[in-house]
């Protein structure tokens, strides 16, 4: 029986831990046949190297930046999700190659905040993980603030998506950072935030999307000054969890993929994507 393969689509993706997650997943649940792979693919290609992966032996694929727009716009059908968040950080491939899209980010950031409905959150950001996160907290009830360092995209979240735009920080229950600060430094993080880090403690909750080795700045001042502290992997996991059980129809070993995402070995080395337009072979052990 050949391979059946899944991966992530992103320019770049060297960084992504989804690889190391998710075949450390496939293992536990003795998924032999099954691998997930980096799939680094170019904006212009993105498109007909997507239509070509059924044929390859994908099942599905996770998206991620700069392609989840795109995502969205090359599937045949999506969820009411995808389609009110405006991209999918997942595609299934089905019968006959039909694409399908889901967004698991906003069902994944609820997943990860465990039993916290917050009543109020403040967004900061209004990127693609933004979008995703005002959805899914407005979908659960929240009274949802958006700070961006940009105003105007906060401006056109809140009016495609719901909640409101602010320019200044609001107290809240919840705080999620969405914008990229802390990815690389994190010496400017409460520079480039427009939240103190003496008034940190104030948020019942902090989410960090970022993640990087050793943790992010903003969870460190947040968990010293005693709110609860939600790390980008954690919601990484839960996001990916999703995306797995859909593809694979067994439940997620979220254990074992919190650790390998945090410290596991990349079994796979980057793919080689199939070229778009090449032979058509027979999908083999890709039924689900
Ligand atoms: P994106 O669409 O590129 O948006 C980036 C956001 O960051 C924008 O709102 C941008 O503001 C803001 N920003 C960038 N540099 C800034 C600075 N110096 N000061 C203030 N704001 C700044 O990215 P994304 O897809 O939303 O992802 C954002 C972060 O979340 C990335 O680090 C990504 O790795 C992470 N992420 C994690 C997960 C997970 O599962 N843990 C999932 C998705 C994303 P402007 O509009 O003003 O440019």
């Amino acid at each position: 029986m050949g391979l059946t393969r899944l991966g992530v689509i992103g320019w770049p993706v060297a960084h992504s831990r989804s690889p190391a997650m998710h075949n450390a997943a496939l293992r536990a649940v003795g998924l032999e046949g099954w691998r997930y792979q980096r799939l680094p693919i170019p904006p212009e290609l993105f498109a007909e190297t997507v239509r070509a992966l059924p044929a390859a032996g994908f099942a599905g694929v996770n998206v991620t930046i700069p392609h989840k727009e795109a995502a969205l716009a090359v599937a045949d059908e999506a969820t009411d999700r995808a389609r009110a968040i405006g991209a999918a950080n997942m595609l299934s491939f089905g019968a006959g190659g039909a694409i399908a899209a889901d967004n698991t980010d906003a069902p994944g950031l609820l997943a990860a905040l465990g039993d916290l409905r917050p009543r109020t959150a403040l967004v900061l950001g209004a990127g693609g993980s933004a979008r995703a996160a005002v959805y899914a907290l407005t979908s659960a009830g929240a009274d949802v603030a958006i700070w961006n360092r940009t105003p105007a995209r906060a401006r056109r979240l809140a009016a495609d998506v719901g909640g409101r735009a602010v320019d200044r920080p609001r107290r809240a229950q919840l705080l999620v950072n969405c914008t990229s600060v802390g990815l690389r430094d994190s010496t400017t993080t409460f520079e480039d935030l427009p939240v103190a880090v003496d008034r940190i403690g104030q948020y019942e909750c902090v989410v960090d999307l970022v993640y990087r080795e050793g943790g992010t700045r903003l969870l460190q001042e947040a968990r010293r000054r005693g709110a609860r502290a939600i790390d980008g992997l954690d919601v990484l996991v839960a996001q990916g969890s999703l995306s797995f059980e859909t593809w694979t129809g067994l439940a997620a070993p979220r254990d074992e993929m919190r650790r390998a995402a945090a410290f596991g070995d990349d079994l796979e080395p980057t793919a080689r994507p199939p070229a778009p337009g090449a032979a058509e072979r027979p999908r083999r052990g890709a039924e689900r």
